[in-house]
């Protein structure tokens, strides 16, 4: 499998080498030269364990590992760091599946793709003799931080450097992120949003100069965000499995067509869905919901992407962007694999902040349908499924379930895989608050709620939060966002 970058389609390399370098030279993001089939038919895949199931997905991608490899790879990755020997169960509520993506060690979904990315990236250095320590520069609306840390720490040859958004997270994802052990982590809050965070980063990656000065220092940079194709990859998967779930115990026959809705931010969960459905996947509508940054469902509307609008903090902080990365990637494929337009678009984006497709590749968003909820659709139907089953859902998978809930006049009758991001644990004020207005929470802490969302569920808190409130503060430095490129320098020196 050869990689090509969105931005020049002359740049050609193995998926070891892709998943080491993160981001081409010249700004464009890896892409597979052709989607693969999938070998097996589904009812087989079905009878197939999760481990089993990954190795059938992601090898036709990952080709230059050997099998022994990826397959170790996966062992190492979705094991006993999983609550649950099912990896992501899907759960039955009120009418539609929800796939469980959180039962990993930080309790977001982000754990699917980055429990297994320090392994590949490992293995990548050893495949392709590097012996630099690689640098994992990571961005995060809330959870890649943690999740990105928790794959990474202590692991040898490498570092991590984390930058977020100081008050754009949630109490729970802060504290996670600030209490991470590891002689080899740092972690930063950034004064400005997610945007900021994930545009310095960038332009840190695009420093040539830099770049020479840490080469000079035994280092090279990489990336954990969802722009590494060795994230993307890994998310096929359990879409896949969600899948062979239904088919497996019958609740439909093979060859029928599913819903798969995505809580979206920077596309890259949902565009995971898409290229399952490219491998051959039956599925009917990919829907893409968005909070009040509603820029993506604009885009769906109108062919036009236009990040000049007010940014908000929302409920649903991982979802809090304007600019999602990957869509660049689908931008390409219905642009017919098109280097020099997609680069156009991209530059339009950075200048201008904006964008319009041609007719023709608007056809190719047909796969997908796009919607938004606000704060208090969002809350309500927190509420509703709650009242109805008993079943919390957060605050993410949330403005998927109402998106879905509007939209489900026009998306038929197809079973509905709704993907659960986050643990409700992780957003306990905002699921108490939407579920029991009658708790004032305004003075009371953020562990007061998690004992209060406690109290109304059968779900036991996760270990990840009974781990943090007991773990000492060991990162506090705060920086302005045109400080990161110094930040990154003290670390490394
Ligand atoms: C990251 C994240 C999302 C958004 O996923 P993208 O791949 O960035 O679109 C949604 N929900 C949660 C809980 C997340 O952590």
């Amino acid at each position: 499998m050869i990689y090509n970058s969105t931005r020049d389609r002359s740049v050609r390399l193995t998926s070891t080498e892709a998943i080491l370098k993160g981001l081409s030279d010249e700004g464009g993001l890896f892409v597979p030269e052709e989607i693969p089939a999938f070998k097996k038919s589904l009812s087989e895949l079905s009878r197939l364990d999760y481990r089993e199931l990954a190795f059938e997905v992601m090898y036709p991608y990952l080709d230059d590992f050997t099998e022994a490899e990826l397959k170790a790879c996966i062992a190492n990755a979705y094991g006993d760091n999983f609550d649950t020997a099912e990896i992501a169960p899907l759960t039955y509520a009120d009418g539609v599946y929800y796939l469980e993506l959180y039962h990993g060690p930080t309790i977001a979904f982000k754990d699917m793709a980055l429990q297994i990315l320090p392994h590949l990236m490992t293995t990548a250095a050893e495949k392709n003799n590097v012996k630099n320590d690689i640098v994992i520069l990571t961005a995060t609306s809330g959870d890649t931080g943690k999740a990105a840390m928790a794959g990474f720490a202590d692991v040898p040859h490498t570092r991590i450097m984390v930058f977020f958004p100081h008050g754009g997270v949630s109490d729970v994802q802060r504290l996670q992120m600030v209490t991470q052990p590891g002689g080899n982590v740092s972690v930063v809050s950034v004064d400005g949003n997610f945007d900021d965070c994930q545009s310095g980063v960038k332009r840190i990656f695009g420093d040539t100069d830099f770049k020479k000065e840490l080469e000079a220092k035994g280092c090279q940079f990489s990336s954990a965000n969802s722009i590494n194709i060795g994230r993307l990859v890994p998310q096929i998967v359990y879409y896949v499995y969600a899948y062979c779930n239904l088919l497996k115990n019958e609740k439909i026959r093979e060859g029928d067509s599913i819903d798969i809705c995505v809580p979206t931010g920077n596309f890259g969960n949902i565009l995971a869905a898409y290229l399952a459905k490219k491998m051959g996947l039956p599925v009917n509508r990919l829907i893409c919901a968005s909070n009040k940054n509603n820029v993506l469902t604009d885009f769906f509307k109108s062919g036009t992407y236009d990040r000049n609008r007010d940014f908000h903090l929302t409920m649903s902080p991982s979802m809090d962007i304007l600019i999602s990365s990957n869509l660049e990637r689908l931008i390409y494929f219905i642009s017919g694999c098109d280097d020099r337009a997609t680069s156009g678009f991209m530059s339009s984006l950075s200048s201008k902040g904006s964008y319009t497709i041609t007719e023709e590749m608007k056809k190719g968003l047909s796969d997908f349908m796009a919607g938004y909820a606000t704060e208090e659709e969002t809350a309500s139907e927190i509420r509703r499924v709650y009242d109805d089953t008993g079943y919390i859902i957060d605050t993410h998978t949330g403005v998927a379930s109402a998106v879905y809930r509007a939209l489900s006049d026009d998306a038929g009758s197809c079973p509905a895989v709704i993907a659960s991001t986050a643990s409700p644990y992780k957003f306990a004020r905002s699921i108490v608050e939407a579920v029991s207005p009658d708790i004032t929470a305004d003075d009371r802490s953020d562990m007061d709620m998690i004992d209060e969302l406690e109290k109304l569920t059968d779900m036991p808190e996760p270990k990840a939060v009974s781990d943090i409130k007991k773990a000492e503060i060991r990162h506090n430095m705060h920086i302005p966002a045109d400080k990161m490129k110094e930040a990154v320098r003290e670390f490394l020196l």
